[in-house]
């Protein structure tokens, strides 16, 4: 009998896989190498950072990962119009030089300057002045002017006490400061990351306010599409989430992904890398499927 000798990608055993979070390159408030540096000091062994709707920020979180002996997966979250809300879809493992991709996020992120101007209009008419500008003072990107910098803002300026009181009285759909957006299609998003040789994976499915009928719709859908991977243990989750989302992975045969979707020291619940919970021994993580994509440091960066 001759063993076999297991490949690669049954070797990647990831106890705190870390695959969700963001840069100033978006709406983290933290620049790409002192998250790698955070996610080495905080025992993550495998990382990718997935700034919202674009890239520029890959070949940098590459460089440091690799050179502070970090594995490293490449990253996006890319925003998708769904029935009528807004869904999140997590590529990971994809070529990020890939100019197709690059040209999709870049479409995508193409309405977001006339839609924090309307944004600033609408809470205008609630007495809330000057939160165009305000918003851009936290920008590092302005094509990527988010909710999060208007969040910043309206805290900054005394309006709100913290970020989860902004979301509740702002920027949420029926109040003021929410201003409705055609995202990227759920079927380019999908397709973007896997001709880039990556997989797509559906973020927090927790937070979507889907019925059942739409929530089955959403994945049964991003499968017809492609899509191979949801997010199970996510900082957007409760342990109920977890625990449901294990039960449909299993069931749509999705692999599961695992990630802190850290923003902030000062913001985040959950810190990059200290997520409490791993994925369920029933799952199958989707690092397996993507260990030929993993950017493995060399043996003298990982001593
Ligand atoms: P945008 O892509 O401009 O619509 O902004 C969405 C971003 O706002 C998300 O990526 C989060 O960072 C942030 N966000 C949305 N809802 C909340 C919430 N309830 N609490 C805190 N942050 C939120
Ligand atoms: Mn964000
Ligand atoms: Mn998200
Ligand atoms: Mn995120």
């Amino acid at each position: 009998m001759n063993p076999t000798t297991p490949s690669s990608a049954t070797l990647d055993i990831c106890s705190n896989a870390d695959l969700h979070c963001h840069s100033t390159v978006s709406d983290g408030t933290l620049a790409p190498e002192a998250l790698a540096a955070r996610a080495k000091a905080n025992g993550v062994d495998l990382w990718a950072l997935t700034d919202h709707d674009e890239i520029s920020g890959q070949q940098r979180a590459l460089d440091a990962a690799l050179a502070l002996g970090l594995p490293y997966l490449t990253g996006t979250e890319i925003s998708v119009s769904f029935a009528g809300r807004v869904v999140h879809i997590v590529g990971l493992g994809f070529e990020h030089r890939d100019e197709a991709l690059t040209a999709g996020l870049r479409a995508t992120r193409g309405g977001r300057g006339e839609r924090a101007r309307e944004m600033a209009a609408s809470l205008a008419q609630v007495g809330i002045k000057g939160a165009y500008e305000g918003a851009l003072q936290y920008v590092g990107n302005p094509e990527l002017i988010s909710r999060t910098h208007f969040a910043r803002f309206l805290v900054e300026a005394g309006h709100c006490s913290d970020i989860p009181e902004v979301f509740r009285r702002f920027l949420t759909e029926g109040k003021p400061g929410y201003v409705e957006h055609k995202w990227a299609s759920l079927g380019d998003a999908v397709r973007w990351v896997r001709e880039a040789g990556g997989e797509a994976v559906i973020a927090h499915p927790g937070r979507y306010p889907f019925t059942p009928t739409e929530e089955y719709a959403l994945f049964t859908e991003f499968i017809a599409h492609g899509g191979r991977g949801v997010e199970v243990v996510t900082g957007s989750h409760t342990a109920a989430d977890a625990a449901k989302y294990t039960e449909t992975a299993l069931e749509f045969g999705l692999y599961a992904s695992r990630g802190s979707d850290f923003h902030s020291p000062e913001e985040s619940r959950t810190d990059l890398g200290r997520l409490d919970a791993g994925l369920s021994g029933r799952l199958r993580p989707i690092w397996e499927l993507l260990a030929p994509r993993i950017h493995r440091p060399t043996a003298a960066a990982a001593a």
